[in-house]
């Protein structure tokens, strides 16, 4: 097999591992490495159907305990491979959506609650009103970004500069939330309409999201316990969301209608997604 590092192509056998896998060396760079390097399964013994199962549960809204229960695996192997597929996730976002095809970006805010926690120092958690931000592409309901935070400027100003980075597109519909206006006006080239109307697409789409993520419905005690854990888990949503879903009349995944892939994505794809090279 090819480096991993340098793509080398003439690597060698290089012994076994303590659990039996077949080590690699390359001659060139040196680097020893085995056929999952640089995948969330290196140095996990889990096989691909668990981390379907972990993966798919975590963004169908079930509890980490309750992940725990229907894998099999340990409640911090589940964790662990929740954390990794995330960081996956936001490479697949950051490499494979860009320059996106739109007529409009509609923007909308979800209510969260992450839980107050005893024992726990300030500046360890964050906790109280939470809100899930997110930026879509009105044209094939691709997710552009998605920023969770208190409902101030702030959270308004970091979805519009990395929804910008998306796309050309300055058409901003969003709802009354006054942010965007204060955020949105600075920029000469934008042109921003508030309605509750156009925003439509994307409310069902953040229906959906509420639907599948038990943790974020409303009324419900399902509460994200841990602050970082809700943008761990906004991370792997909506990679899931954009690669891996397929819409029940469409047929088509959002990252097909915008012409950045031929077909579905399976979590496969997102947990050997190459970082290197
Ligand atoms: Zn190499």
């Amino acid at each position: 097999m090819p480096c991993p590092l340098c793509s080398h192509d003439k690597t060698y056998k290089h012994g076994k591992t303590s659990k039996g896998s077949q080590r690699y060396r390359c001659p060139n760079c040196k680097q020893t490495f085995t056929d999952t390097f640089d995948t969330i399964y290196y140095r996990r013994q889990v096989s691909q159907e668990e981390v379907r199962i972990v993966l798919q549960s975590h963004c169908e809204g079930t509890s980490l305990r309750g992940i725990s229960r229907i894998s099999g695996l340990s409640y911090n192997t589940g964790v662990s491979l929740i954390r990794a597929a995330s960081q996956k996730a936001q490479l697949v976002h950051n490499g494979e959506v860009s320059s996106v095809d739109t007529d409009a970006i509609a923007a909308d805010e979800m209510w969260s609650f992450v839980k107050k926690q005893k024992h726990c120092l300030p500046e360890e958690l964050e906790a109280g009103d939470c809100w899930i931000a997110l930026s879509l592409a009105q044209l094939n309901g691709l997710i552009l970004s998605g920023r969770v935070g208190k409902r101030t400027d702030k959270l308004a100003i970091e979805l519009v500069t990395s929804t910008q980075g998306k796309t050309d597109c300055q058409e901003w519909h969003t709802d009354g939330w006054s942010g965007y206006e204060r955020v949105l006006c600075t920029d000469d080239e934008v042109e921003h309409y508030i309605s509750k109307i156009l925003t439509q697409r994307l409310e069902r789409t953040n229906g959906s999201l509420r639907q599948q993520t038990g943790r974020w419905h409303r009324r419900q005690n399902k509460f994200g316990k841990v602050w970082e854990q809700t943008k761990v888990t906004l991370r792997l949503v909506i990679s899931y969301f954009n690669w891996i879903w397929v819409h029940s009349r469409l047929g088509t995944t959002a990252a097909q209608r915008a012409d950045l892939t031929s077909q579905p994505w399976t979590w496969q794809d997102i947990a050997t997604y190459s970082t290197l090279c």
